[in-house]
């Protein structure tokens, strides 16, 4: 069996396309244009790509993008001052302050520092503790993108085993939550895991979000599951240079999966279109009206 592949590029701009008619639609009959903040402290140099493809990513949707960047040496009370700033700016609909943060500023004091209704990473306890209780969560983007992935390759996944290995908060944690609310039977997986290729053997559908590049191996994938690679490792190639690979061995999973998604081309591009779409929904929730249907 060869796997097919699940194309998050062709995926990601499909859903951006319906995103950017969603914001012509609150432009023209209600006069909203949504608006991201984006905050990044610092030099990283990878924050930096992300800041910048956030922020191009924003502009071509159609929505307002506000871009801060801060000293590497600003002040956890002076980052504080500025969220809340945006907190109370109503042009802000959305606020995103990159992580990592520097080793100085407490990260959590940061994010639920930012408004609930605003925090489109949805990485406020208010918004896990909303997702926990299947309330209306702003639901975090790499997860989000994932199930949006794994809902048009499967349909309904009531019933079907699930395993995320990895227990982030920002992705294995809430991947968890999405799967079960699908009514998955789902087990989480991590580093004190015992016997993790019996795990991964058994499951319909594997989410790997570990950070070690090919950590899950291809002859460990049960026949025709379904396969979501969230890892991007950068790993040496014979030429000096280097190359993303996920955590999942691929040239050996795609002969056991059904589906699959490539590292680079897979989780990666759905992460910045979950993110629009998160501060589409952040826009009409403060508006109190529904999103558009396009
Ligand atoms: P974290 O480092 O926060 O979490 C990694 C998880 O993997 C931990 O729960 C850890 O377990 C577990 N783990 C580590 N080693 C093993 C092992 N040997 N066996 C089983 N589990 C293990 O990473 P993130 O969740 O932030 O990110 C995971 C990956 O996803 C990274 O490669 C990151 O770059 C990528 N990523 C990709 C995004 C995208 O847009 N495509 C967005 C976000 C992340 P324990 O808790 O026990 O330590």
């Amino acid at each position: 069996m060869t796997a097919e592949l699940i194309d998050g590029k062709a995926f990601s701009a499909t859903l951006k396309q319906d995103i950017a008619k969603q914001v012509t639609v609150l432009k023209e009959k209600h006069n909203l244009i949504p608006g991201l903040a984006v905050v990044i402290v610092g030099e990283d140099p990878a924050s930096q790509i992300y800041v910048r493809n956030k922020n191009i990513s924003t502009k071509e949707a159609g929505m307002n993008s506000f871009e801060h960047r801060l000293p590497e040496e600003t002040t956890e009370e002076d980052l504080l001052a500025l969220v809340e700033k945006l907190n109370n700016d109503p042009a802000v609909n959305g606020i995103l302050v990159q992580l990592p943060l520097p080793k100085h500023i407490n990260e959590s004091a940061v994010i639920n520092a930012i408004s609930p209704a605003k925090d489109v990473d949805g990485f406020h306890v208010i918004n896990s503790g909303l997702l926990a209780t299947g309330g209306d969560a702003i639901v975090p983007c790499t997860p989000l993108g994932c199930l949006l992935m794994l809902k048009d390759k499967l349909g309904n996944m009531s019933g079907l085993d699930a395993v995320v290995i990895g227990r982030s908060n920002i992705v294995g944690k809430p991947m968890a939550q999405l799967l079960l609310n699908e009514s998955c039977t789902v087990t989480i997986a991590h580093s004190r895991t015992r016997n993790l290729p019996e795990v991964v053997g058994r499951a319909d559908i594997v989410v790997a979000a570990v950070g070690r590049p090919e950590i899950i191996k291809g002859d460990w994938i049960k026949e025709g599951a379904t396969v979501i690679d969230v890892g991007i490792n950068r790993v040496p190639k014979d030429d000096g240079k280097s190359r993303i690979v996920g955590d999942v061995e691929f040239d050996e999973a795609v002969k056991k999966a059904g589906a699959i998604t490539p590292v680079p081309g897979g989780v990666g591009p759905m992460t910045i279109a979950c993110l629009l779409k998160n501060t589409v929904t952040a826009t009409c929730r403060q508006a109190g009206i529904d999103e558009p249907d396009v």
